[in-house]
């Protein structure tokens, strides 16, 4: 147990040193504690509102004077200087003070409304927009007899309506990782994720006869990150692996520990990859113009999104390649101490 000394020290070092605002009052309703950052998101000098009533410390926040003065557990919202918005709880004290915890949440509220809008945008007028094509090519060749030229440029017409349908998900959600939408960050088992992408593909591996060997290191790696996101990596890797490989290969992934690092490559005995293709394919919307790969639908966006939610996670992703043999690709991610998580 540590002692009251070190105690109330921690204390202080943290109420001094977090970014959420924290304010305390006395049994008489006075305050008596403020930290800097609360001082700092209310624009208000720290000194001055000591010993004052919160109604005469923060006039016109009045979320802010609710979670001091009502009794009970307080939920607010506080009205912060330049337009900014903050949420707060408050509770009582033993003594009969309060204590409220304040967090400025502008950014994260301006990030969902914009996710909203765009979201909605998507709904409304593109995709209608792109059914409505659809409907019309439909009723064009409903109409009577076609040339063959017309019937190919209304097949054409079809094509790219179903092409741009298939594009507009993957492209706002991989403008939403770029624009720095919040990732998660908790411990993940880098195993658990490889056997979830697997059992999501195996259907399409077994249509290949395509066997997929997976090796983990026990126990298993971890990196502190968005599992959902990750395991999007490993998806879409794995899911290259095997539209792109012959049918009746099979198709390795290894994740292990080396150093403060995680590794996990996926392998692949398919067409490979040109030398000087190895980096533009992780760009956005680039497609070889191989034989092997032109024949696969696709829409180029896999590895930019791979690439972009690794280096957010403060690694790399790279692929190596003997063309005409196969083709390996690597991402290493900062690992997560093991004895942590057990
Ligand atoms: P998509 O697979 O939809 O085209 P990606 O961004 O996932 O989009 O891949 C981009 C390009 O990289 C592919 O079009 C292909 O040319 C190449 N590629 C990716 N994975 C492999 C692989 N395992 N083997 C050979 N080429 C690959």
């Amino acid at each position: 147990m540590a002692d009251e000394t070190s105690l109330s020290i921690a204390f202080e070092v943290l109420f001094n040193s977090i970014n959420n605002g924290v304010v305390i009052t006395g049994p008489d309703g006075l305050i008596t504690q403020m930290n800097p950052a609360l001082a700092g998101v209310l624009s208000v000098a720290l000194r001055e509102c000591l010993g004052q009533k919160p109604a005469a410390a923060f006039a016109k926040r009045h979320g802010l004077v609710d979670l001091l003065t009502k009794k009970g557990e307080q939920e607010r919202q506080i009205m912060l200087p330049k337009r900014r918005l903050a949420v707060g709880i408050g509770m009582d004290l033993p003594d009969g003070g309060r204590i409220a915890v304040v967090q400025d949440i502008t950014e994260k509220e301006d990030l969902d409304s914009r996710r909203e809008a765009l979201v909605d945008a998507i709904a409304h007028d593109l995709k209608n927009t792109i059914g409505a094509i659809s409907g019309f090519a439909d009723l064009v060749a409903k109409m009577g007899d076609m040339n063959e030229q017309q019937e190919r440029f209304l097949k054409r017409v079809r094509e790219t309506a179903n092409h741009l349908d298939d594009v507009i998900l993957p492209l706002v959600d991989l403008a939403w990782i770029e624009a720095g939408m919040p990732l998660r960050h908790e411990p993940c088992r880098l195993g658990i994720l490889i056997h979830r992408a697997v059992g999501e593909l195996s259907n399409l591996a077994r249509e290949k006869a395509i066997t997929i060997a997976i090796s983990t290191q026990e126990p298993m790696p971890v990196v502190m990150g968005d599992s959902e996101r990750l395991q999007q990596v490993v998806y879409n890797l794995l899911h290259n692996a095997i539209i792109y490989a012959p049918p009746e290969v099979t198709v390795a992934v290894h994740a292990y520990q080396q150093g403060p690092e995680v590794i996990c490559t996926v392998a692949d005995p398919g067409p490979g990859i040109k030398a000087d293709e190895l980096d533009l394919i992780f760009t956005r919307m680039y497609r070889s113009s191989d034989e092997s790969v032109r024949g696969v639908p696709g829409n180029g966006l896999g590895l930019t999104l791979a690439r972009t939610v690794v280096q957010r996670h403060g690694g790399a992703i790279w692929a190596e390649s003997e063309y005409g043999r196969g083709s390996t690709f690597t991402f290493v991610l900062p690992s997560a101490r093991l004895d942590e998580f057990g």
